[in-house]
């Protein structure tokens, strides 16, 4: 029977919130106290206190993250709510720190990295039982800030605020974002890397999770020969977010692998749902509880492009485009496999794990891609079908959001056979697709009749599928969003709230909590890109400069 705990009281000042801190108090400290930039060895994370910014103003606040802390409603609307998430005042009982971690980037060894910018406060117990690690990114200098100052514009923290926060309602695995805070201090940056350093204002997002653990966690330790520590994270791990799992360390350690298998590949296929790219999936970026973690320079696909990257850092070998990202998380999924090999004796269930991979991911991708469909469920011959879409969704710049969407709204009787040799016929059945096309007039002739063609062919597969129209739309309209984050809106809200108004970041915010109702009056943050946001930086180009 499951623990009866007593509610938890409300929290109306965040010195009453209830730290666990299992993080630093179950792992070895850096016994260093002093902040500065160093190699740091046997130990898991050093304590280090925020930098005091000067004007620390709550510019928006995630009230379902809110929520789940308890916090009222009061509270993150005062003053001292500011102070505390901009890094200027601690809580009781928290214990900040610094996480010490390594990572390959761009598929090379990096050795250590770490916490540069981002500082955990602590652990604090949650509304729904769990854990909740509140980190704030961007709140100054760290053991492991390298060359950098610590900081983060405000541009990039409120990508991250409204990105991870639009991730979590469209039902895709992410850390979650309570608050973003404006710091009242100047950030310089080279955004395009172009020798035009300017000063950005700054600003510092509260990002919770239930665990920041990534890959590179166990990687660095491994890469040092540290088993010792290793170890202990991988007891830790185990401890507080595997705590289901059963028999010795080596059995434990090999399911722990298999579930993040498992929740990774599932991750990778909702990224391909939406037409997420993460831009920057080194393996200090993925979650060993499979959630979405440091967005960067992410992007979302606006019209369908597998070779489509928004980082420019990684415009020339495009490592991390939208359809490499399968590949590329099984990538990273070995790597972690190798640092958890040196502390066992026998591999075989570890490789076993990483076996389940590929069908993982192509049976989630194919269950996902069905659904969308309005198919019903898998049949022989949908592969094909899907790889079908694919082409026709490459024959033109066609918006996948849109066009996913709008498919719910064909036809499917008159889909089912136009006359292909009537232009009139074809644009008729493609008539409720035509909000997605980006070239209008490129859809004429054979590309028109191509997607003729594959829609009559997805028109027969839907009655084969039988499920009631009202249903089928139903279900499609579930897993076809209207609303994601659309480049060019999040750059408007940053254009926005730089000239100080912060009245379209909290709308484009509240559109983004139901991203899968129509939303009358709304529509023009469902439109696709506008031209003027075509080769803008910030809408199509992103570089790691943030
Ligand atoms: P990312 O590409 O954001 O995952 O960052 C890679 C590494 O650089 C991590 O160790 C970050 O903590 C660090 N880093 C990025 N930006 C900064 C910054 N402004 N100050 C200090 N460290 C940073
Ligand atoms: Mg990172």
């Amino acid at each position: 029977m499951s623990e009866v705990r007593p509610p938890l009281p409300g929290v109306d000042r965040l010195d009453d919130l209830q730290f666990t801190n299992r993080f630093t108090t179950d792992l070895p400290a850096d016994e260093n106290p002093v902040n500065h930039v160093r190699q740091v060895h046997g130990a898991a994370f050093s304590r280090v206190r925020p930098t005091p910014v000067a004007a620390p103003r709550t510019l928006a606040v995630a009230r379902e993250v809110a929520e789940l802390l308890g916090l009222s409603e009061e509270l993150y609307r005062s003053s001292s709510f500011a102070q505390v998430l901009g890094g200027n005042e601690v809580p009781v009982g928290a214990d900040p720190y610094a996480m010490c971690y390594g990572g390959h980037q761009f598929g090379s060894w990096a050795g250590q990295l770490g916490d540069g910018r981002a500082i955990a406060l602590g652990e604090v117990r949650d509304r729904a039982g769990g854990h909740q690690t509140l980190q704030l990114k961007g709140a100054g200098p760290t053991p492991y800030s390298r060359t950098a100052d610590g900081r983060a514009v405000l541009r990039s923290s409120l990508r991250e605020f409204l990105c991870s926060e639009a991730m979590h309602h469209l039902g895709v695995p992410t850390t979650r974002a309570l608050s973003l805070v404006a710091t009242g201090e100047p950030v310089v940056r080279d955004m395009l890397y172009d020798g035009n350093p300017r000063p950005e204002p700054g600003a510092v997002v509260c990002r919770v999770a239930p665990s920041f653990v990534r890959f590179g966690t166990f990687q660095l330790p491994a890469a040092r020969g540290d088993t010792a520590l290793l170890r202990r994270l991988v007891e830790a791990t185990l401890a507080h977010d595997f705590a289901h799992l059963t028999g010795s360390f080596e059995e434990r350690l090999a399911g722990m692998l298999d579930e993040v298998v498992a929740r990774s590949a599932e991750l990778v296929a909702e990224w391909m749902r939406v037409g997420f790219v993460h831009g920057v999936l080194n393996t200090d970026n993925l979650s060993i509880l499979g959630l979405t973690i440091d967005y960067g320079p992410y992007g979302w696909l606006e019209n369908f492009d597998p070779g489509w990257t928004p980082n420019t850092t990684d415009a020339g070998g495009r490592r991390y485009r939208y359809g490499a990202q399968p590949q590329i998380v099984q990538w990273n999924l070995l790597q972690l496999a190798q640092a958890f090999a040196t502390v066992v004796t026998d591999v075989a269930p570890l490789q076993a794990a990483l076996d389940t991979y590929v069908d993982r991911y192509q049976d989630h991708f194919r269950w996902l891609t069905v659904e969308r469909l309005g198919w019903g469920r898998p049949l022989a011959g949908d592969d094909e079908r899907i790889q079908g879409l694919f082409s026709a969704l490459t024959s033109s710049e066609i918006d996948q959001v849109l066009f996913f969407r709008d498919l719910a709204r064909v036809d499917v009787d008159a889909a089912v056979a136009p006359d292909l040799a009537d232009p009139a016929a074809v644009d008729a059945v493609l008539a409720p697709l035509s909000a997605a096309w980006y070239r209008p007039e490129e859809i004429v002739g054979d590309v028109a009749a191509g997607i003729a063609v594959w829609l009559a062919d997805w028109a027969g597969r839907v009655r084969v599928g039988g499920l009631p129209h009202d249903e089928r739309r139903r279900r499609m309209d579930r897993c076809n969003p209207r609303f994601v984050l659309r480049n060019y809106l999040a750059q408007e809200a940053i254009d926005a709230v730089e000239a100080g108004d912060v009245g379209l970041l909290h709308e484009l915010h509240e559109v983004l909590r139901r991203p899968y109702d129509e939303q009358p009056g709304k529509e023009r943050f469902a439109a696709r890109r506008p031209d003027w946001a075509r080769h803008r930086a910030g809408c199509s180009m992103l570089s790691c400069s943030s």
